[in-house]
């Protein structure tokens, strides 16, 4: 009843497990929000629900409408090193998802109490699987809708050194809100919806305008003044949005790079966007952007950190200039010289 290519969890072999950058990913709320939300997408979901309660630490869950994990499979989610997304080593040089550790649910339910609800697309009742602090999980067979409810509580309850390390609730709540902000903006063909101790926070509509994404998170009047930007080269497309002269934050909040649907940190890249406003904006002041790299996954290598926040790139610099010399173009538009609220 399955299509062919309906994906199925398999335990990566040793070699291939061994070839994976090794490391802890769930530091803080915020790394199980991220977690999550990539396993939502990687689902195909187009509507996201994050709920984040007591900082993270109480509540975190995770609800969407992907295509769910066969009944069989459910358990194996939270084996190690289990994933559906890769099956060898060699498919670490062609990755299109953006998880393939296989490690993200076993850490998660190593360090707390995880429940799953999934129901996979075709099939009439899903199953729900408990996990608590790593474990035998408990599988038991359940009504729910179409997709996936990982609901997460009592975050690092059995691990009180790892609580000790945490800033305070409100801080980690601003974390996990951040995060999910990233994710939006990497996917505005999915309708986020993020609600914070029960109170809505933000929501798009996933009608896949990055514009209306910004809107909603940054608000009317950023999302009327950026600037748009595209340009292509050779195996890469960028696309987005930069802010003109006058716009300027005293920190680094609002610059979003994604490469390929992945929300990503590069200094080199930062640094050549940040060089072109140099004389433009007052020193101290940092300039925003969300820009969507689209480029060859053979280009880039996304297995060097375990949260997958920093992406290899060859030829860097060539590419940050590149990237440099299009926001210049877009910095001398005649936009970028009369704010958009003054022009007739
Ligand atoms: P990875 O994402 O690296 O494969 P995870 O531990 O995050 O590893 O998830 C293990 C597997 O569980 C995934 O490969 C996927 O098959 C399945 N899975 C996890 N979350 C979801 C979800 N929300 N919807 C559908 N399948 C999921
Ligand atoms: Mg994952």
């Amino acid at each position: 009843m399955y299509p062919e290519d309906y994906p199925r969890i398999k335990v990566l072999d040793v070699e291939t497990a061994n070839q994976i950058a090794a490391g802890e990913v769930v530091e803080r709320p915020a790394s199980v929000v991220k977690e999550l939300v990539e396993n939502s997408i990687d689902a195909a979901a187009r509507h996201i629900t994050v709920e984040v309660m007591g900082g993270g630490l109480t509540l975190i869950r995770v609800r969407d409408d992907g295509i769910g994990i066969r009944p069989e499979d459910a358990p194996l989610a939270f084996a190690r090193h289990a994933t559906s997304k890769i099956r060898r080593a060699s498919d670490l040089f062609q990755i299109n998802t953006l998880g393939f550790r296989g490690e993200a649910l076993p850490s998660i339910a190593a360090v707390a109490r995880v429940e799953m609800d999934t129901r996979a697309v075709g099939e009439k009742i899903g199953v729900r699987v408990r996990v608590a602090g790593g474990g035998e999980p408990e599988v038991n067979v359940v009504g729910c809708p179409p997709g996936t409810t990982v609901t997460v509580t009592d975050l690092f309850y059995n691990t009180p050194a790892r609580r000790q390390f945490l800033k305070k609730p409100t801080s980690e709540a601003r974390a996990a809100v951040a995060i999910a902000e990233k994710l939006a903006l990497a996917h505005p063909e999915v309708a986020f919806a993020m609600y914070l101790e029960g109170k809505r926070l933000f929501a798009t509509q996933g009608n896949g305008e990055l514009l209306a994404v910004i809107t909603a998170l940054y608000g009317l009047e950023m999302g009327r003044e950026l600037l748009p930007l595209s340009d292509t080269g050779e195996g890469w497309a960028l696309k987005g949005y930069i802010s003109p002269p006058w716009l300027h934050r005293a920190g680094r909040s609002h610059q979003v790079l994604i490469v390929n649907g992945r929300y990503i940190f590069n200094r080199t890249i930062t640094r050549a966007v940040e060089d072109c406003y140099r004389t433009v904006i007052p020193s101290g002041r940092y300039p925003i952007f969300v820009l969507h790299l689209a480029i060859d996954p053979q280009k880039i290598d996304v297995n060097v950190h375990p949260a997958k926040l920093e992406v290899k790139f060859q030829q860097e610099h060539e590419l940050a200039q590149k990237i440099g010399v299009a926001i210049n173009k877009t910095l001398h538009t005649p936009r970028a010289v009369m704010p958009a609220s003054t022009s007739p």
